[in-house]
């Protein structure tokens, strides 16, 4: 069994900020605190019987930290490549420290890609990190099964998917606030989790939009609706918004990956 685990940061337990060192969180734990979760997800992966896991990850995940039997996508600059690894051969999905999309108040650290996107529409829906990823891998008919993270993003799961399996591991009191557990009570948590997961998979929904896909974002600025706008195929909705559509969904990711590219934060 093939699992491919999407890590972030700002989900996981303990963390409140971008940068540290203005509040409690001891700043050169994030990474160790992250990989940590992560190994905890890999273990119950492999107490499920997953015999092969990919990790693709975004924030300095310590390597040598996890179970050697990982794989994980490295990368050494920004990179416009989307989630490498994952396709129609993985069974299942898992995303270990998932932070609310933007807009939510008691999401911590809610954001959907980057600060300057306010809102992402897929087929109506709106949507954060968490429900494109969802949304690409069902594309290919894998299916996600797990989310871990703070209160916020678990219940955003729970919206988009009827019985996934979420752990939440910090309660937001606003976007640099939290009420957290404890990094090893969260790893304990995670690892029960997506045992748990794996053993009711067939009962976990998916969230699978329907082709035609309509890709609509609304950013902050008009600037980066601009230059968006430049890109075959993409239609200005307003000043600081565009849509595209396609019956592919690779396309569809190109233009998400081209916003975080291409983004203008004045
Ligand atoms: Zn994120």
């Amino acid at each position: 069994m093939k699992a491919y685990i999407i890590t972030d940061m700002e989900g996981i337990a303990g963390i409140a900020g971008w940068d540290s060192h203005k509040g409690t969180v001891v700043d050169n734990k994030k990474e160790e605190w992250m990989t940590l979760e992560v190994e905890a997800a890999v273990q119950g992966a492999k107490k499920a019987g997953a015999d092969e896991i990919i990790i693709a990850e975004s924030h300095k995940l310590i390597i040598d930290l996890l179970d050697k039997d990982v794989k994980v996508v490295v990368s050494g600059e920004f990179s416009l490549d989307y989630l490498p690894g994952l396709d129609a051969s993985v069974d299942a999905v898992l995303i270990i420290g998932q932070h609310a999309r933007s807009g939510i108040g008691t999401g911590v650290l809610n954001h959907t890609g980057n600060n300057t996107t306010l809102n992402i529409f897929l087929n109506g829906k709106v949507i954060g990190e968490a429900g494109f990823e969802m949304a690409y891998a069902a594309s290919m008919g894998v299916p996600t099964i797990f989310l871990s993270g703070d209160k916020a993003a678990a219940e955003e799961a729970n919206d988009l998917v009827k019985n996934m399996e979420t752990v939440v591991v910090k309660e937001g009191i606003n976007k640099y606030m939290a009420i957290s557990v404890h990094p090893e009570k969260a790893r304990e948590l995670i690892k029960n989790g997506v045992e748990i997961a794996f053993s009711r998979m067939k009962e976990i929904d998916v969230f699978k939009p329907a082709p035609p896909y309509e890709l609509v974002i609304e950013f902050s600025t008009t600037q980066t609706a601009s230059k968006m706008a430049i890109i075959p195929g993409v239609k200005k909705i307003d000043g600081r918004t565009i849509s595209y559509t396609s019956m592919n969904f690779k396309e569809i990711v190109a233009i998400y990956c081209l916003r975080g590219a291409l983004y203008d934060v004045k």
